[in-house]
């Protein structure tokens, strides 16, 4: 338990201190509304939940029409927190989608699909061939790779934006109260019970557990239907004299064999503990035998197949990379259709899950949106795309 000793009443009660649950309790805190617990059964955005890093990518470059305009939104409401936080959330050095072009969706969407979607909704972008490719970048794309670079896009620094969301909670007043697992939560009467049997009365409940939503709620038959990728990402030390020159990367390519065919990359953000520069990368997929239902039965040691994967990728793919030296395995909350779930459950009980690989980017919104849940306002834009009620997700 936390040295903070957990209230019996509040109006509001949170539980989750990820991404969902952090940018819930700032959105909070920045509507008047003071008297909020958020409960986190581990440490804020700790090292096994989704939100654990230094960088998240943001774009509004997606092949889903909707998706993309949620984005432009959401990058409306990041531009007004990064007012609140006097800057540095947030860095805008444009993305790369390259790679094969065929017509049929991805995880991350398609080269064509986000084509069309950003010519209907006026994104500029330019369509780069594979030699103007290589050409700007560090890159070793095949003959056949095309691309589409978003220059308005970048890398949320997601670890300042924990920081800066737990400062705003904090001088609000919120009490954010780790290693304080809740176990229970009354739906109808709208309290929670903490693992010592405390119990705090609360007028609404935001349940924000990541892969861990489904526990809390399979005794309400509330669980929605997720799944649970394991998903490898690491740090390679790179060629100094290169280091200003990677841009932020996605490559699409078809699933072949036991290759996932989906790679991504930052450009150098961080130097690595002495002094070269890095970047990070990762596989955005995972094979069908990794994927599981329950947390404790996921792999916490990198696959060794993935990591030979990662490694044969960075080393032929782009220039300049030289040594793996940090690998981590992080989890993606999969619905079916991979799209979130946020919605309302019962007048007292609200749900964010299902942030897959995409949701930091979405974060102020998804917080403003718990946020006007939990005070009985509507939200700013439709959330239908997010509900709970739709055949993907509900048991
Ligand atoms: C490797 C990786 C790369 C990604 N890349 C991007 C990207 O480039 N762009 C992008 O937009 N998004 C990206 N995402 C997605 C995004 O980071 C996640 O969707 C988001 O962080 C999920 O946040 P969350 O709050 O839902 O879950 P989490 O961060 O997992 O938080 C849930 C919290 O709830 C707590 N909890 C669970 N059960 C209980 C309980 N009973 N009581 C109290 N506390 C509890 C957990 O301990 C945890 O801290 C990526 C995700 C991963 C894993």
């Amino acid at each position: 338990m936390s040295t903070l000793s957990p209230p019996t009443r509040a109006a509001v009660v949170i539980i989750g201190g990820g991404m969902a649950g952090l940018s819930c309790a700032a959105s909070l805190a920045r509507r008047g509304i003071t008297d909020v617990v958020l409960l986190e059964s581990k440490t804020l955005a700790h090292a096994r939940g989704s939100s654990f890093g230094e960088t998240r990518m943001f774009r509004e470059m997606y092949s889903d029409p909707v998706l993309c305009r949620l984005a432009r939104e959401a990058n409306r409401l990041w531009r007004e927190e990064e007012v609140h936080a006097g800057g540095g959330l947030r860095e805008t050095h444009g993305l790369l989608f390259y790679g094969e072009s065929w017509d049929e969706e991805t995880i991350e969407g398609s080269i064509p699909g986000a084509r069309r979607v950003m010519d209907d909704q006026g994104i500029p972008y330019e369509a780069l061939s594979a030699k103007e490719i290589a050409d700007r970048f560090p890159l070793k794309p095949k003959p056949d790779f095309t691309g589409l670079f978003e220059p308005t896009a970048g890398a949320v620094r997601s670890d300042k934006v924990v920081e800066h969301w737990i400062r705003t909670a904090r001088s609000a007043g919120h009490q954010l109260i780790e290693h304080c697992p809740v176990i229970e939560v009354d739906a109808v009467g709208g309290s929670v019970t903490l693992n010592d049997g405390h119990r705090i009365h609360a007028g609404q409940v935001v349940v924000a557990c990541g892969i861990w939503s489904r526990q809390l709620l399979a005794p309400l038959n509330l669980a929605p239907k997720l799944e649970i990728w394991p998903m490898l990402w690491a740090h390679y030390s790179v060629d100094p004299s290169l280091a200003d020159r990677y841009p932020q990367w996605f490559c699409f390519q078809k699933e072949r064999g036991d290759d996932g065919g989906l790679y991504y990359g930052f450009p150098v953000l961080s130097h690595a503990a002495d002094g070269r520069p890095r970047i990070k990368a990762g596989i955005d997929w995972t094979p069908p035998e990794l994927r599981v239902s329950e947390p404790e039965e996921m792999t916490e040691a990198p696959p060794t197949r993935l990591v030979e994967l990662l490694d044969a990728f960075l080393f032929e793919s782009l220039e300049g990379v030289q040594e793996r030296i940090e690998t981590v395995i992080s989890p993606y909350a999969m619905t079916r259709d991979v799209n979130f779930v946020l919605d309302r459950l019962s007048p007292k009980l609200s749900l964010f899950t299902g942030g897959s690989g995409q949701a930091f980017k979405f974060a102020p919104l998804i917080g403003d949106s718990l946020a006007r849940l939990a005070s009985n306002a509507s939200p700013s834009v439709d959330l239908s795309c997010w509900s709970h009620q739709r055949t993907a997700v509900c048991s």
